[in-house]
């Protein structure tokens, strides 16, 4: 085994430590919560190792990087979730290799991902980003975070936009604990209101039911709260060399 290989497979092996106590401690079998590893920075030749140490889901957060990546990782038996802000001119790369696209916070982008999934003859999937870091609709943001989603009070019309798109599937919903507004530093209480918008979410459409919640700070509290999908970087990869 590589040297990287072997440091991988401490990692992932130390990641699924938690994930399986967090689980014991919810009372939540293993199989309820699915780790996508997030890659973003790290090469290729990364992604491969991850692949042969059994990682079936990975993500990235920016097109210019992750096309490249998924291009050179094409055989591997990986999904490929998009989960940074999206501009709507990255769209059609992104619907090249994207499977599950976790950043959906505006009908622009659904209308957008929609065209591009018929005409690349795709399915892809969507969660609608719910911001949590305003307490109420800030005038001028459009009802939309610092870091991308859409507020709270948002997502009922945007699921039907999505529920409604050719090419398009609602899986559900993701946030990124926020780090201001009345949620900053209260991880739980922010994974548990998402969990109670998903309830909502569900009642009209039944299938979107994944929850994505928790990064490598956090996803004890994400498994508690009830997240179905948790998205590691820095605990399986290591401390990124650059903000990304
Ligand atoms: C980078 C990133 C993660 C992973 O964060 P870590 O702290 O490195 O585990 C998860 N979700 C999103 C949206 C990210 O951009």
């Amino acid at each position: 085994m590589t040297d990287r290989k072997a440091q991988l497979a401490g990692n992932l092996a130390k990641v699924e430590e938690r994930i399986t106590a967090a689980c014991v401690a919810a009372g939540r079998k293993r199989e309820e919560v699915t780790l996508i590893v997030v890659t973003k920075t790290y090469p290729a030749d990364d992604v491969r190792i991850l692949s042969e140490l059994g990682v079936r889901h990975v993500a990235e957060n920016r097109d210019q990087d992750a096309a490249p990546k998924a291009a050179a990782c094409s055989d591997l038996p990986l999904s490929w979730h998009f989960v940074g802000q999206l501009q709507t001119n990255k769209v059609r790369s992104v619907v090249g290799y994207a499977n599950v696209v976790q950043s959906v916070d505006r009908a622009r982008l659904v209308t957008a991902l929609s065209k591009e999934a018929v005409r690349q003859e795709r399915e892809v999937g969507c969660l609608i980003q719910v911001a949590l870091d305003a307490a109420e609709p800030v005038a001028g943001s459009g009802g939309r975070g610092e870091r991308g989603g859409v507020e709270p009070g948002g997502i009922e019309e945007l699921g039907e936009i999505v529920a409604r798109a050719p090419g398009l599937r609602l899986d559900g919903l993701m946030t990124v604990a926020p780090l201001t507004g009345p949620y900053a530093g209260r991880e739980l209480a922010a994974f548990e209101r998402l969990m109670d918008l998903s309830t909502d979410l569900r009642r009209a459409h039944p299938a979107a039911n994944m929850v994505s919640a928790g990064m490598s700070a956090d996803l004890e509290q994400a498994v508690a709260a009830g997240a179905t999908h948790v998205r590691v970087g820095t605990a399986v990869l290591g401390v990124r060399p650059r903000l990304g």
